[in-house]
């Protein structure tokens, strides 16, 4: 439904300094087998967002927020090759760091844009 580059504090941690790459579908479209580890906190927004790791590697997998349980948001990188899927939106670049670069032909938003519209 969307892809997003995310410069928050927390996708920082997860990604080892810069930003998350992923790609939200519909919680209904999504289908995973394996273990799964999660770590769920209360962000800035006030809502709570679990991340999902792979228990056995700790791949970073997907996040949810607890204010759009429609959308699961998939990191790029846990994808297998030939998706086609690329960034269109960097967002909470303020939380960027000085070094970082952002490419200006992606749509940019400094804090949470507007979620997609959902097709359900
Ligand atoms: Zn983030």
């Amino acid at each position: 439904m969307a892809v997003r580059q995310c410069w928050c504090r927390q996708c920082q941690q997860v990604a080892g300094g810069g930003p998350t790459h992923n790609a939200m579908f519909a919680t209904a479209d999504v289908r995973l087998s394996g273990e799964l580890a999660t770590h769920a906190y209360v962000a800035a927004s006030g809502n709570t967002l679990t991340q999902s790791f792979c228990a056995r590697c700790g791949t970073p997998v997907m996040a949810q927020s607890s204010a759009r349980p429609q959308f699961r948001t998939i990191r790029l990188g846990f994808l297998d090759p030939g998706h086609g899927l690329a960034p269109q939106m960097a967002i909470w670049t303020a939380d960027a760091p000085d070094w970082a670069r952002i490419d200006p032909a992606l749509e940019q938003h400094r804090g949470q844009p507007p979620a997609p519209a959902s097709t359900r």
